[in-house]
């Protein structure tokens, strides 16, 4: 094959230089490759908080990349701008005969790209990286993708310990990245943006904070199963920003788990295989795109979507305190554990009757690790409208929640503090009535920490009365 002289790799979401799809054939299929990431104008316009972790965290793993491809003789191009202008700019200016990009399933990525190619006059190749399989790789026997979650995992599981995974090789001696002076990196303030929060809680970024999660998590991954449903101990791997933003490769951590061979990274696969689950919801089943639920009987359920209501979740002082410090975790460091995820979700819809999309709305003002199919995912499952969902009448209680899984009340001391006198047995309801007079005389409740805003029992009778006419 003859080479293409020279290339545009166009990073996205795929924030590194190894095992890297689109990098790996840019290399291998050109003579001298440029990288470019560009700051989209159309996606950070829309953001109005412009101390946004997320910005942050992209922007400081560009910058690693950078100083790697300075060291290599080369430069990350960083531009900010409508790339439906910026790619053909960069095309005519460093003379490029191809482009080179991995994929991105979202429905406002998939028009963009989709227009580029269509304008440009140069060869374009687009590659699946950000998933093991991808759109229409895995379908029943029928021939129709999947909708429920354990069969599609079966043979998921089949195809990857029939064809194993392969990596990307971007480490070939001659690596032909084009020798170009490095320039000055945008400043944050340039692209309209400031620094967060992400130094002071300790979020690890780019490709060396992927490297430290994975090298810790490997020394728990055989713990996982015991220990990830509890918020307070340190179970999980918090490499979902890293997946989010590919400073880590899919592909490297499903080897991981496969060959660790216990039964905490067997579990923990399965999450990997959760994440490629929703994304081909994502692609096969566009429609949730329209905030429309998976199944259709639940558009018209009638939510109360009290807006007092609302702002006490979002601010975590509903006066159930496992809601209230996992909801103050978010507001205060980007990240959420599953466990409390699923809890809150189910507490704004079952018990607020507030519309999920409105919990969906703010998870993704708020998460630093938000993608659009896990999010959409987490909460149709939650509001029992998803594809594979918790069924409608099963309604999380929030005060066994938290005693299965914060039994100590560690997690929930953390984030509100106030609570901090209480024990292990009055934290998870200290309003109640056996306990209450005891509660009162280490704190003025009511006034130093809320009531509950809604009774659970209450509104759990609510909650059933408004799908019931739907099931
Ligand atoms: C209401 C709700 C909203 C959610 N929103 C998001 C979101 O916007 N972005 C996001 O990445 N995850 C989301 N999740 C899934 C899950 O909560 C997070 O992926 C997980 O908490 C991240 O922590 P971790 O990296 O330590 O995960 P681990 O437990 O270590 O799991 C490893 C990886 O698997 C993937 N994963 C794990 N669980 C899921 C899942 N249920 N669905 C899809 N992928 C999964 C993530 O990439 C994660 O990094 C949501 C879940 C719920 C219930």
């Amino acid at each position: 094959m003859n080479k293409y002289k020279k290339s545009l790799l166009w990073l996205r979401r795929d924030l590194r230089l190894y095992d890297n799809a689109a990098l790996c054939h840019a290399l291998s299929e050109s003579e001298s490759v440029h990288c470019a990431f560009i700051f989209d104008s159309v996606i950070l316009e829309a953001l109005t908080n412009k101390e946004d972790q997320r910005v942050e965290f992209i922007w400081e793993s560009l910058l690693q990349i950078k100083n790697e491809l300075n060291q290599l003789g080369s430069d990350l191009i960083v531009k900010y701008g409508d790339p439906l202008n910026v790619i053909p700019e960069l095309i005519t200016e460093y003379q490029c005969d191809a482009l080179y990009m991995n994929k991105d399933y979202e429905q406002y990525a998939q028009k963009r790209d989709s227009e580029i190619i269509c304008q440009l006059k140069v060869k374009s190749f687009q590659y699946k990286d950000q998933v093991l399989y991808e759109e229409q790789e895995i379908l029943t026997q029928a021939g129709n993708p999947y909708s429920v979650f354990t069969p599609y995992k079966n043979n998921h599981l089949k195809k990857i310990f029939l064809e194993g995974i392969t990596q990307y090789d971007c480490e070939s001696p001659n690596k032909n990245y084009a020798q170009i002076k490095p320039s000055r990196m945008l400043t944050l303030d340039e692209i309209g943006f400031k620094k967060s929060n992400l130094a002071d809680v300790g979020i690890p970024v780019g490709i060396k904070g992927g490297e430290l999660l994975i090298e810790d998590f490997k020394n728990r991954i055989h713990n996982y199963k015991l220990k990830r449903d509890f918020p307070g101990k340190k179970g999980v791997s918090y490499l979902s920003v890293h997946n989010r933003f590919g400073t880590v490769s899919i592909r490297h951590l499903a080897k991981i788990a496969l060959e660790n061979l216990s039964e905490g990274s067997s579990v923990w696969l399965n999450e990997l295989i959760w994440r490629d689950f929703y994304f081909q919801i994502l692609f096969n089943f566009p429609h949730i795109n329209e905030g429309k639920a998976f199944k259709p009987q639940y558009n018209q359920l009638e939510f109360e979507n009290n807006q007092e209501y609302f702002m006490a979740w979002k601010e975590g002082r509903t006066g159930y305190p496992i809601i209230d410090a996992a909801m103050r975790q978010l507001n205060n460091t980007g990240f959420m554990h599953n466990r409390l995820r699923m809890i809150v979700a189910s507490f704004l819809v079952k018990d607020l009757l507030i519309d999920w999309r409105w919990g969906e709305a703010y998870f993704e003002e708020k998460l630093i690790d938000f993608d659009f199919s896990a999010n959409n995912g987490g909460w149709q499952w939650a509001a029992s409208t998803g594809c594979d969902a918790q069924p409608w009448f099963r309604i999380f209680n929030p005060v066994l929640q938290s005693r299965k899984f914060d039994p100590e009340g560690q997690f929930i001391k953390k984030y509100v503090p106030e609570l901090c006198t209480l024990t292990s047995d009055e934290i998870h309801e200290p309003w109640a009535d056996k306990k209450k007079n005891v509660v009162m005389r280490k704190l003025n409740l009511g006034v130093d920490y809320p009531l509950p805003i809604v009774d659970h029992s209450e509104q759990r009778i609510k909650t059933l009365a408004i799908y019931s006419p739907h099931k």
